[in-house]
């Protein structure tokens, strides 16, 4: 028999244990969002972006989204006597989620408020909001991307558009007519290929006139469709005169259900409070959106918003992995010292600081070129059709190693689902596939390099206007001209290329606007030569605490 113990063996005295991080505010705590709405044109919403700031801080939807993510959606087809519904349940949390997004705009901020600067004014709520919870980020970028190509056929648009820009979310599965609002989901991909949309196999056939705004009916699958309880659904299908973008809504004009069969839903990896389902239309009513044949044009619009709700999207999810990093290691001590003070550590978290800078910053520009390019602005309209696809391939690029790298500052503590960082961990590649995969994006700016030159000229324009502050930057810029000029095997270099592209614009914007200490790190680091291919790599010689202060979420 061992020997009893003399004291109390219980060991549950809790020491070294970092604090949540609860009820701050993501917004006028955060000194580089601040600064990036304020210059962009957008510090007019500095109210709306505070008391979403407090939101997204708060314990109460810090909670919510973890119940939201637990408790994943289910789906019932049919109900307890065997008729259809094809309905999805979902955890109380996810409404109040949805609730919370859509009643701060995070949708539709910048289609209800017509002055300059409001698409930069949304870029923030959607930057705050995907700090929150990403599930639920689906339908709020989806709804704020779908009013453009909406707008183009008003018979639909009349009803629809102030359904989708309205605030007081309502989930019911009812008629538009009756509903307080409404959402709106997309679903292209096929099982044969989401990238090649031309490889689409559905049919549609016109119920009387072949025309935009026009009834029809479609057959056929769709391999992916998230959050499969929107009201509608854009959609892809051929006519005889090939690809045609459809409205399907979930309730027939006269309020019966429309003919939308949901299959199954997804097992996902992440963004799990999000259902994502595979669905079958079989002879399912449907508007057309465009000419018959014009339909990847016109899909590709609206793709070209989400792209960018994406960069600002991934933008924020880098954001809160490193507002967690940083709250984590000023806290935690290890061999006598908070981790943040460990010189290695402090090197990781400054790195991590201009990673997460550069994207918010180039974010926001292009935000204001949407804005500025939806108000005329040809320049404008040049620069964000070429910097979107390079924003969001890059920002979606690195979410994935950035996350990564902030949970490993983390510890044990990182990896264990109490925490939030499992959960960025598991999202931070999807906008890397959806809306364009990586490739695809590339693809997207080697043809808008090919076929707009002058959308090219607009974005070294824009990387002009730091000329002469940096000589790293002007050396890189120079360069990627050069070989830019040379169009030989330009798909095999093309991420090479726009990686540079997307480094060069960050380095341009934070040369211009961000103290000195994090566009120092940033051009000695990603812009000069080798640069480490982990983070907390950078070069002896910077102002590291500078840098971390900076990104730091300053005190209340
Ligand atoms: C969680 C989740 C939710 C989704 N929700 C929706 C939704 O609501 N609606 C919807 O329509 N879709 C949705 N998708 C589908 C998504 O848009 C597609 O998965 C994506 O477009 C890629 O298509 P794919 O899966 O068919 O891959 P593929 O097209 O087979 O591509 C596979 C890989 O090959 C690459 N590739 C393709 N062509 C080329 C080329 N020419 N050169 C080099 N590389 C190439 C791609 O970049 C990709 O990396 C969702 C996906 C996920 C993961």
């Amino acid at each position: 028999m061992p020997a009893p113990f003399a004291t109390d063996p219980v060991t549950h005295e809790v020491t070294n244990q970092v604090p949540p991080l609860v009820d701050y505010n993501a917004y006028t705590q955060d000194a580089v969002l601040v600064a990036a709405l304020d210059r962009e044109g957008g510090g007019w919403a500095t109210g709306e972006a505070r008391a979403l700031g407090a939101t997204v801080g708060s314990a109460a939807v810090q909670e919510a989204a973890r119940l939201a993510n637990r408790h994943t959606p289910e789906l019932r087809t049919h109900d307890r006597t065997g008729h259809r519904i094809d309905f999805v349940e979902y955890h109380p949390a996810y409404h109040e989620l949805m609730r919370h997004a859509f009643g701060a705009g995070v949708h539709s901020f910048a289609w209800t408020h017509d002055r300059t600067g409001s698409h930069v004014a949304r870029a923030a709520l959607s930057y705050l909001w995907n700090q929150a919870e990403n599930g639920t980020a689906c339908p709020t970028g989806m709804n704020y991307s779908a009013i453009p190509l909406l707008a183009k056929t008003p018979s639909v648009a009349r009803e629809w558009i102030p359904a989708l820009n309205a605030t007081h979310y309502d989930p019911r599965p009812i008629p538009i007519t009756q509903k307080t609002a409404a959402t709106i989901g997309m679903t292209l991909t096929e099982k044969q290929g989401g990238s090649d949309l031309r490889a689409n196999a559905t049919r549609a056939q016109a119920l009387g006139r072949a025309e935009p705004g026009e009834p029809y009916e479609i057959s056929g699958h769709k391999w992916f469709c998230s959050a499969p309880m929107c009201d509608a659904f854009y959609t892809l299908a051929y006519t005889d005169k090939g690809p045609t973008c459809f409205l399907v809504p979930r309730s027939l004009p006269d309020g019966q259900r429309n003919r939308f069969f949901i299959q199954r839903l997804k097992d996902k990896l992440g963004n799990r409070s999000n259902a994502s389902s595979e669905v079958e239309f079989n002879r399912t009513f449907a508007w057309a959106l465009c000419e018959e044949g014009r339909g990847i044009a016109a899909a590709i619009e609206m793709i070209h918003l989400t792209r960018l709700d994406f960069a600002i999207g991934s933008a924020g999810l880098m954001r809160q992995a490193l507002t967690q990093a940083l709250h984590h290691t000023a806290h935690r001590r290890a061999f006598q010292r908070a981790l943040a003070d460990q010189p290695l550590m402090r090197n990781v978290l400054a790195d991590l600081a201009i990673e997460s800078e550069g994207h918010t910053v180039l974010a926001f520009r292009l935000a204001r070129a949407c804005d500025a390019a939806r108000r005329g602005d040809a320049e404008a309209a040049l620069f964000e059709r070429i910097a979107t696809p390079v924003a969001k391939y890059w920002a979606c690029k690195r979410a994935a190693p950035f996350v990564h790298e902030a949970l490993e500052c983390h510890g044990g503590n990182g990896f264990v689902e109490e925490h939030v960082m499992p959960r960025l961990y598991r999202e931070a590649p999807l906008n890397g596939i959806w809306e364009g995969s990586g490739n695809i994006v590339v693809l997207d700016v080697l043809r808008a390099i090919r076929r707009n030159p002058p959308a090219l000229a607009a974005l070294f324009a824009d990387i002009g206007r730091a000329r002469g502050n940096d000589r790293r930057l002007d050396a890189i810029a120079d360069r990627l001209e050069a070989d830019l000029r040379n169009t030989a095997d330009i798909e095999t270099r093309g991420r090479s290329l726009v990686e540079r592209l997307a480094l060069a614009l960050q380095g341009a914007l934070l040369v211009q606007h961000a103290p000195h200490a994090v566009a120092d790190a940033f051009c000695a680091s990603r812009l000069d030569g080798y640069g480490g291919h982990a983070f907390g790599t950078l070069p002896s010689g910077l102002d590291l605490s500078a840098i971390v202060e900076r990104a730091r979420v300053a005190a209340a």
